[in-house]
């Protein structure tokens, strides 16, 4: 069922799929009795090969994690967007990037700071072979060091969590171009607009925009392969915002890239802005009712998301609230 949505399909009462073993520490959604065949199937229905999104777009989903990496084609190079896990799975993608395009990776684009889309930027970065330059967020080092940086150390220290991975191999690489403001990068003969946005899946979420085939990519914004992910630094209460405001640019038929899973339309962004601003609106009634935590998500059994995966974004949730409370009196 290549693409299908099948058992994760959303608001049927769907179950959140484990990543990995790895993703407990950074990630509430995933207990140890939801991983095993659930991810298998997942991860299976995840890998692709190029699949073309507009002429000179192209998306390919990569197992572990089904990730989605876009390749931007203009005529002075490849503009790359994620990096993928670890560097010997980057290293895999610059060898796919070399068999199927004519011409080298000039720009690297992270989506966000999250391991899966960043651990991979050594392989491209200054130095490199590639020597690419790498656009980002500019929280992003910031945010290395407070989240990805310990759990980088926590999977060191046990490395038969996960003796498959590589994490002595990744060199934490931030973007050599951090970004505050929007920019417009000049791909030769076509232009590609680098957005930071305001904090939502995290406080590094950026958005390419090619105006001319109107095409969106959102990293971790969205997700169509599984549940949103409330990770670690997400912004459960400014994050529907963010994506009522892309909505708004966006026109029902331009194609959009989730971080993870098929591309998909404006429509899809809007159910899931909808979504997500359900949950903040329940979280901020519950909150102002003086529930704790556990009772907010006690409160209701129609999450859209499973209430398992709740936990810390309900926490992170009152804790801004809390903040907001204390700067008033
Ligand atoms: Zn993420």
């Amino acid at each position: 069922m290549p693409g299908g949505r099948g058992a994760v399909e959303r608001g049927h009462g769907c179950h959140a799929t484990a990543r990995s073993s790895a993703f407990p520490l950074i990630c509430d959604r995933v207990r140890p009795e939801r991983s095993g065949p659930r991810s298998a199937r997942r991860y299976a229905r995840g890998m692709t090969q190029w699949l073309t999104v507009a002429p000179g777009i192209h998306q390919r989903r990569y197992d572990p994690f089904d990730i989605s990496i876009v390749v931007i084609e203009g005529s002075d190079g490849l503009l790359l967007v994620d990096t993928r896990v670890q560097p010997s799975e980057a290293l895999e993608l610059a060898d796919d990037i070399a068999t199927r395009f004519d011409r080298p990776v000039r720009w690297v684009v992270n989506t966000h700071a999250h391991f899966d889309h960043a651990f991979g930027n050594q392989v491209f970065g200054p130095g490199t072979a590639t020597d690419a330059a790498i656009y980002g967020h500019a929280n992003i080092a910031a945010h290395f060091a407070e989240f990805e940086g310990p759990r980088l150390a926590a999977w060191r220290a046990d490395p038969g969590r996960e003796p498959d991975r590589q994490w002595d191999d990744v060199v934490l690489t931030p973007p050599t171009h951090p970004l505050v403001e929007p920019l417009v990068l000049n791909l030769g003969d076509r232009l590609v607009e680098l957005r930071p946005q305001s904090p939502a899946h995290t406080d590094t979420d950026l958005v390419l925009f090619v105006p001319d085939e109107r095409v969106w990519i959102l990293g971790d914004l969205i997700e169509e392969s599984g549940p949103v992910m409330y990770g670690s630094g997400s912004y459960p209460l400014g994050w529907p915002g963010v994506l009522v405001d892309l909505a708004a640019s966006m026109r029902p038929s331009d194609p959009v890239v989730p971080g993870h899973g098929r591309v998909v339309d404006r429509a899809f962004v809007e159910r899931q802005a909808a979504e997500l601003g359900l949950i903040a609106d329940r979280f901020r009634a519950a909150h102002a009712a003086g529930l704790t935590p556990a009772e907010a998500l006690d409160a209701h059994d129609d999450w859209s998301i499973p209430v398992d995966a709740l936990g810390g974004a309900v926490e992170r949730a009152y804790r801004a609230l809390d903040a907001q409370g204390e700067a008033r009196v």
